[in-house]
């Protein structure tokens, strides 16, 4: 089986020009011959900010580019004819499409409701700090310009559990509305981080949960994607997703690929969501109390903050037109205070519990599947996150002045501890210059974290546009070598991997090749310090042979001796990789 490779298609800063959908069209075909074989594509729906909106500002996930809606038919990225012919044409090019999801808000309602609300306290959720009053919510949809085609639903304040700001004096708060909590489980963060901006969809709600089965079933029928980028999956009821996901997987009949992005740095928070969704392991909301660990960590409330500060960042356009408000918490005390009040003993509501029933009853015969052994994948409900501990790690290599120790640099990360719900990549939209997660890895970096995700026998990698293509508002270039190393790992990247991570700067790992993919096998030699050389040995079978550094920093090749190994060198703050005479031609030649 060939290499799989993904690729998000965009970046925060694309021009509003409606292009993106032509341009992945023309493109498949190459990108498909490079080594790409799934496309992640932005979310496809009209967002508040109309065709602004980089998609996370949720409007109506039925427009799709097709209806005169805030502003305009089609989205930033074009119109659904277009979409849809882009889909066709990966789709014909041999390349999947992933479709990214965003279903934890909506932003941009048609009215406002008079809502009963309490408001909960920004860093404790569970904390009512008010009594109940009435304010002015931005909670209905009734979508005029689509005028009911394909979903007649009307969005109420029901379908959803709170909101941020009160029209009716312009105060911002986190509103929890009036009969209302935060769902189970969602990530720990301010207690329970149920809430992240806009009007937060509530899955306690069956009228809510079926709306996005219907959504679901339409969208596989209109579009045909063959996977799911799930956005925001620390703030959506870990237990919904999950039955969510079997469900559609159940109606579509396909088991398709799905990747959350649960945006933590803490392994054992990732671990938690993958055990509860994949492997059907209870919820730990009943043990909160006790566990001193379930707080807010220290080394997290950085990014998490970062991620709050995205939203805004997200909502940025939407505020600027719709009074519809986006996140208002700018204020985070994650002080010892906060985490000894996480009191969340609580009464699930009879509506959670329908709710909850519904779903599982009516996915795929669960309860045979549930009772799968703990550890194994239970059909239906496999889901992979990206690696965000892996991410921290290149960026504290990188900004290391070289001392970091590479040996390292796997520890603590998904792609280690659970290597097929991995996806490593190495930046995002959210991480490039200028958004607020910003933690984007330097330039001279990338070739070697893109040899440590590419070329290695573990994890699915993602490339980013914006190394691929450049990030034009960001006056970045593309990334040096990135298309060949994508090539490499799609025609040579095969056989079994002998790690030589032994010595604290310098770092390395061959491939012994297979039968299956001809002068297929490599080896690779990184440093965030200064140059050096390691002896490494490919496999005997390639005794005698010579290697040549396909990146080009080394003239000469390099002749394995009797065991096929050899000292290969690599020079300071670099990769070299090093393949057979027949491969390295063809690379050189061809990318
Ligand atoms: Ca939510």
């Amino acid at each position: 089986m060939d290499n799989k490779t993904l690729m998000q298609y965009f970046e925060w800063y694309l021009p509003s020009d409606g292009l993106l959908w032509r341009k992945v069209a023309t493109q498949a075909e190459e990108l498909s011959k490079v080594g790409i074989t799934d496309v992640w594509l932005p979310p496809a729906y009209k967002g508040a900010s109309g065709a602004k909106s980089v998609g996370y500002d949720v409007y109506d996930l039925y427009d799709l580019g097709e209806f005169d809606q805030k502003g305009s038919i089609r989205t930033k990225y074009g119109t659904k004819e277009e979409y849809l012919e882009a889909v066709r044409a990966l789709h014909n090019s041999g390349v999947r499409v992933m479709a990214d999801t965003v279903l934890n808000q909506m932003m941009g309602a048609d009215e406002t409701e008079k809502v009963e609300a309490i408001d909960t306290a920004s860093y404790d959720r569970e904390q009512e700090i008010s009594n109940l009053h009435e304010i002015e919510a931005w909670t209905k949809f009734t979508f005029p310009g689509r005028n009911g085609k394909y979903s007649d639903r009307i969005w109420t304040a029901e379908n959803f559990s709170g909101t941020d700001l009160d029209q009716a004096t312009g105060s911002k708060s986190v509103y929890l509305f009036r009969g209302k909590k935060w769902n189970d489980e969602t990530d720990s963060e301010n207690v329970n981080f149920d809430y992240l901006m806009g009007v937060d969809l509530d899955f306690d709600n069956p009228d809510t949960c079926q709306a996005l089965i219907d959504w679901g079933k339409w969208y596989f029928e209109t579009v045909q994607p063959d996977a799911l980028r799930l956005d925001a999956v620390k703030h959506i009821s870990f237990e919904s997703y999950r039955e969510w996901l079997k469900l559609i997987r159940k109606e579509t009949g396909r088991d398709f690929f799905a990747v959350g992005e649960y945006w933590s740095g803490e392994l054992d928070k990732l671990l938690h969501y993958i055990s509860v969704v994949v492997d059907g392991q209870p919820s730990r909301i009943p043990e909160k109390k006790a566990d001193p660990e379930d707080g807010v960590g220290q080394e997290n409330s950085d990014s998490s903050n970062q991620e709050e500060a995205d939203t805004e960042s997200a909502a940025g356009n939407a505020q600027a037109e719709q009074t519809q408000s986006g996140s208002s918490e700018n204020e985070h005390h994650k002080d010892e205070q906060s985490q000894e009040a996480a009191t969340p003993e609580k009464d699930y509501s009879a509506d959670a519990e329908i709710s909850k029933e519904a779903l599982k009853i009516a996915s795929v015969g669960s309860s045979a599947e549930d009772a799968h052994p703990a550890g194994k994948n239970v059909k239906g409900t496999q889901i992979a996150l990206f690696d965000v501990p892996l991410h921290f790690a290149f960026l504290n290599a990188a900004t290391s002045n070289g001392t970091y120790d590479m040996r390292n640099m796997f520890d603590g990360t998904l792609v280690k501890a659970r290597p097929e719900c991995a996806v490593t990549f190495i930046d995002n939209h959210d991480t490039q210059p200028g958004q607020a997660l910003e933690s984007y890895i330097p330039e001279w970096f990338k070739p070697i974290a893109y040899s440590l995700i590419l070329l290695r026998d573990t994890g699915t990698p993602c490339v980013f546009y914006g190394d691929y293509y450049g990030l034009e508002h960001n006056n970045e270039s593309p990334i040096l070598d990135l298309k060949k190393l994508i090539a490499i790992r799609r025609y040579y990247a095969y056989g079994s991997q002998t790690d030589y991570f032994d010595d604290s700067s310098i770092v390395g790992f061959t491939r012994s090749g297979d039968t299956a993919h001809k002068d297929s096998g490599l080896a690779v030699l990184a440093t965030c310090g200064s140059e050096g050389m390691k002896y490494m040995q490919i496999g005997p079978k390639f005794a005698g042979q010579q290697f040549f550094d396909v990146l080009g920093r080394h003239d000469d090749p390099i002749t394995l001796d009797e065991n096929g190994g050899a000292q290969f060198h690599v020079h300071a703050g670099y990769v070299s990789v090093w393949l057979p005479e027949n491969a390295y031609h063809f690379i050189r030649t061809t990318f």
